[in-house]
């Protein structure tokens, strides 16, 4: 993969803004772009220096901070003022770190167990929002210094299970960093971009990635469909990685050595240059047999057998989490095409030969592990920018998706193929007289009847004011974002009164599932619009019978004892034939019912708004 020097990229870029994609590492993090005159991926590196800028940032007693490489320095020294691993803390409360606190050597504030978590540092507090501006903007200057030209606007990675809030905390971190963050998009995705797939238009693919960062693991299953990606599993751990190999390594070294567990966490010196070590030991042994150092008068050694042993029962922890996604998505490994390797860690032979067995074929490392899912960001940013022309980016939503209604009729709100993101509300109201509560069930298919298609979620809506059938007017809005997640609120107008749910319509979904729902609906069409129009007539006749029931009820004294008589009369016939599944014949019946109960109905009408008339000084 080629790089980028000093050297200010000439080309195209005059004419036109570059869009840059970067990968906001747990980590690491680094930026990558199309070369415009290459017209290949390439991530941005000062001369002589690594792509990668650690995810650390570290504020000075002045409150200047500084990030990377040098901020990393600093970590032992200043542990209360050099942030790390801030990802982990996007969109999180402290009651969600509580287990984990012993992990960060820096101070959580712990208030408000609550709300979202922020790091104090002096008097000062910041939220991980900030921090990871921090970290974007210094990306920003480094691009900026690289490509010698403003650069404003970015496609930046998360991880696949992130959620909205997620993502949209990354979102607003990059705003604070001055940039425009034109779209979100999944590492897995980004990763499988760099290595070209999903990017032909008639290509149908399933593909597993295997990410193994420096302190995150996950696996992501995705189906790849005409230039659509679905996430149909993921499984992971948020606490296992790299570091935990350098861990393995340099525990085994203080056993030799008889130094406890205590005298190497009283002297934090020591231990960080223990750690360092150990990593070096691990990242030479990716490439040799035998690795041999010195520190202080401790002699290290370490045989590439010895490391595997060290860390088989991390490798096999990953593999159990691959396992799982597997089932989840309900696959076996014959159904994976492609398995690709992510994360600096996957460099380890072991781990690559013990994925490479379990899925029963190569996998994918020919591009650098660590940098694949930038280089799928510039990709996903070029094409965003229209200069990959022979790609047409496909985002539309495979199923349609809507709510289920009187007499389990599917009611769409997004149909099938709507581009995202998208939006709409429509209005719905209460069937019996003081209802207090309506449930909401999600659904996704094609079919008439909510029970033919897939059930996506389902809610409550309580606290609407007791008013008669049909008064309240509950608004329910669906919002398909461009990250594929949907978010469904039913709020009741007039009261205020509002609840939400936030769904991912293609979790856990095969491009086969999504491909028989489809079949299934044209093969059914005909029956199914049989089904829908009887369920609507049914519908329809319950709710006559149900006001005509009320409307005796409350006005028993004004409607004459033969009235009364021919309307139970009509009442029974149409209830007879509710469920005689003739359609045209409860159309009949509830014509017939109208037309005996329409005389007195109006009368009382007029009467009702005489009075209210007379109520109101007009
Ligand atoms: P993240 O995605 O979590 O930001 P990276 O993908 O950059 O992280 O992976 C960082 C991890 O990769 C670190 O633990 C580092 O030690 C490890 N790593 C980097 N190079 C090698 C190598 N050659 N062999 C083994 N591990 C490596
Ligand atoms: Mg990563």
């Amino acid at each position: 993969m080629a790089k980028i020097g000093t050297n200010p990229v000439t080309g195209g870029s005059q004419q036109q803004e570059m869009i840059v994609g970067i990968d906001l590492g747990t980590t690491n993090s680094l930026v990558a772009i199309i070369h415009p005159a290459l017209r290949q991926p390439v991530t941005l590196r000062e001369f002589n220096s690594s792509a990668l800028v650690p995810s650390v940032v570290h504020f000075t007693e002045e409150s200047t901070v500084i990030v990377g490489d040098n901020a990393r320095e600093l970590l032992i020294t200043h542990p209360r003022q050099t942030i790390y691993s801030a990802k982990r803390l996007m969109g999180k409360s402290y009651n969600d770190l509580r287990e984990k606190a012993e992990y960060f050597s820096y101070r959580i504030h712990d208030d408000n167990a609550e709300s979202l978590v922020k790091v104090q540092v002096g008097s000062r507090f910041y939220s991980p929002i900030e921090l990871s501006g921090y970290i974007l903007r210094d990306l920003k200057a480094r691009a900026e210094h690289i490509l010698k030209t403003p650069v404003s606007k970015a496609v930046i990675t998360v991880p696949a299970y992130f959620n909205d809030a997620q993502r949209q905390a990354t979102r607003d971190a990059g705003k604070l960093a001055g940039l425009d963050v034109l779209r979100i998009i999944n590492e897995p995705t980004a990763a499988s971009l760099a290595y070209g797939l999903g990017l032909k238009p008639d290509e149908d693919k399933t593909i597993a990635v295997y990410d193994l960062g420096g302190g995150t693991f996950d696996i992501s299953i995705l189906k790849i469909s005409k230039g659509i990606f679905e996430v149909l599993a993921t499984n992971g751990d948020t606490y296992l990685g790299g570091d935990d190999l350098d861990r393995a390594i340099m525990e085994h070294w203080a056993w030799l050595h008889e130094i406890s567990p205590e005298a190497l966490g009283s002297n934090k010196g020591l231990a960080q240059a223990f750690r360092l070590k150990a990593e070096e030991a691990k990242k030479q042994l990716s490439v040799t047999d035998y690795y041999d150092a010195r520190l202080h008068n401790y002699e290290l050694q370490l045989t590439r057998e010895q490391l595997q042993e060290l860390i088989r029962p991390l490798v096999e922890k990953t593999m159990e989490s691959c396992r799982k996604a597997l089932a989840d998505a309900g696959l076996t490994v014959r159904d994976i095409d492609t398995v690709i390797m992510v994360g600096g860690s996957t460099r380890v032979p072991m781990v690559k030969e013990t994925v490479a067995a379990f899925f029963g074929k190569p996998v994918n490392d020919s591009l650098n592990p660590d940098e694949v899912v930038a280089l799928g960001a510039a990709i996903q940013a070029d094409i965003l920018a229209g200069n990959n022309k022979d790609f047409l980016l496909l985002d539309v939503t495979p199923l349609s998706l809507g709510i289920e209604t009187m007499g389990g009729l599917m009611d769409v709100l997004i149909p099938r193929n709507s581009k995202i993101p998208c939006s709409i509300a429509r209005s719905y109201t209460t069937q019996k007289d003081g209802q207090t509560g309506m449930k909401i069930a999600v659904y996704q298919g094609e079919r008439d009847l909510v029970k033919d298609n897939r059930k996506l979620a389902e809610f409550n809506l309580t606290g609407i004011p007791a008013m008669p059938a049909g008064l309240a007017k509950v608004q329910i809005s669906f919002l398909l974002n461009a990250d594929g997640i949907l978010v469904v609120k039913a709020a009741e107008l007039r009261s205020g009164v509002e609840q939400s749910i936030e769904v991912k319509p293609q979790y856990g979904l095969s491009g086969e599932e999504v491909e028989q729902m489809l079949v299934a609906s044209i093969t059914h069409a005909k029956e199914d619009i049989q089904t829908r129009s009887l369920v609507e007539a049914q519908t329809e006749a319950q709710q006559l019978l149900d006001v005509t029931a009320t409307f005796l009820e409350k006005n028993v004294e004004m409607i004459s004892e033969e009235e009364q008589q021919r309307t139970r009369e009509a009442m029974n016939g149409l209830q007879d034939i509710i469920g005689s599944g003739n359609r045209d014949a409860i159309h009949e019946k509830i014509a017939y019912l109208n037309d005996v109960s329409r005389p007195f109905a109006e009368r009382l009408m007029d009467k009702a708004l005489k009075a209210a008339m007379a109520g109101k000084k007009i």
